[in-house]
């Protein structure tokens, strides 16, 4: 199959992006004294300016053809987003504040938000149009965890069931793919397409992580969205190896057997072995291998036509690199060019879980593929 040659792969950044303030965290901050000194909030503009930054230094931005990111108007956030939702966003634009559950923003807050679904429906853009075969939109603030009625886990507006919606209404999309591969369950955007037979929802997440009460197996879709939506919940501690069969024993069977017109991945990085809010332990190469896959599915279902949206990641020294791989993969440059290599040393091996499927990850795949052998005439 082809891969994606020079400059037919976009890319949405914005500096804007990095001027959403999400503050300080001060972790037991229920404690009255002493307080730790404070820490840049995990979501903190470092992770995806630095992202931005290795890209440019490692030439891949210089691969890419710059994807201009507008600001989402309000009939393409109301899509998924209750108006009341939106005016009570109008009011902390001009305030800062707590959006809904653990998802600040500052003053200015909801142009940046805007800013950043309008870059994912940017990316949707250019897809359809042809002025980019895969686009990866590097926005800020991110989007899964939002629901329709408030801010959560980080995230203001749903960036991606927004550009998904968008490409059904504007493009003439039907059928869409969109894959969730940040360690966090994305809960706002499976209940967006719970009922809806025409989008597949597919988040692979570390069990019973983030929120409460998402990403079981048993959730599975709703009327005659059942069976369109797939959970693969992993124990904590899994790895490449694990992650790689999650791939090719469910997400690659599923999503060619589902033959979208257009997919999404929501590309959070915080499955990375140093990443502070999970318990994972996939590096670069993972990030490259499951990006790889994701070209070949587009390629061999939808002309191509993939989006990777840009969600959380919360290792500094690390997050960045792993977007970064993403990135130049999609760019079909090979893996392991300088400068962009492994930062921290060639060390898979030394992680057991990066070599092989562990018994508790096997009894999870394997949960997943019972929960959707009814659907899936491929799982069977
Ligand atoms: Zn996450």
């Amino acid at each position: 199959m082809t891969r994606a040659t020079t400059k037919t792969v976009g890319l949405v950044f914005d500096d804007r992006y990095l001027a959403h303030d999400t503050g300080l965290s001060m972790i037991e901050d229920s404690v009255p004294w002493p307080f730790p000194t404070p820490v840049p909030h995990p979501s903190s503009p470092e992770l995806v300016g630095r992202a931005k930054h290795l890209m440019d230094l490692g030439g891949v931005t210089d691969l890419m053809t710059r994807i201009e990111p507008y600001e989402a108007d309000n009939a393409a956030l109301l899509r998924f987003h209750t108006q009341d939702y939106l005016s009570r966003l109008a009011v902390l634009d001009r305030t800062g504040g707590e959006t809904g559950s653990g998802a600040p923003m500052g003053i200015g807050g909801l142009r940046i938000a805007r800013l950043s679904a309008g870059g994912v429906m940017a990316a949707t853009d250019a897809v359809m149009t042809g002025a980019a075969r895969h686009v990866y939109a590097l926005v800020r603030p991110p989007g899964h965890h939002a629901m329709p009625h408030e801010g959560m886990g980080f995230c203001v507006l749903n960036n991606v069931a927004i550009a998904a919606r968008h490409a059904q209404a504007n493009h003439g999309v039907r059928r869409i793919a969109i894959v969730d591969w940040d360690v966090h369950h994305g809960n706002g955007t499976q209940t967006a397409f719970y009922a809806d037979p025409d989008v597949l929802f597919i988040s692979l997440h570390q069990d019973s992580l983030y929120p409460f009460g998402y990403g079981n197996v048993d959730q599975v879709g709703d009327g005659a969205g059942e069976g369109r939506t797939v959970n693969i919940p992993l124990p904590s501690g899994s790895g490449n190896a694990t992650y790689r069969a999650a791939f090719e024993r469910v997400v690659v069977p599923v999503i060619d057997e589902f033959a979208p017109d257009l997919i999404f991945v929501s590309a959070g990085q915080d499955a990375s072995v140093f990443d502070p809010l999970a318990r994972m332990t996939l590096t670069t190469s993972a990030y490259r291998a499951m990006a790889g896959i994701m070209l070949d599915l587009a390629e061999q279902s939808c002309d191509g036509r993939l989006v990777v949206a840009q969600e959380g990641g919360y290792a500094p020294q690390y997050a960045p690199f792993c977007s970064a791989s993403i990135a130049e993969t999609l760019t079909g440059r090979g893996s392991g060019v300088m400068p962009l290599f492994e930062p921290y040393g060639d060390y898979d091996s030394s992680i057991p879980s990066n070599e092989r499927v562990g018994l508790d990850a096997e009894q999870a795949l394997q949960a997943v593929r019972e929960a959707q052998a009814s659907y899936w005439t491929s799982l069977r």
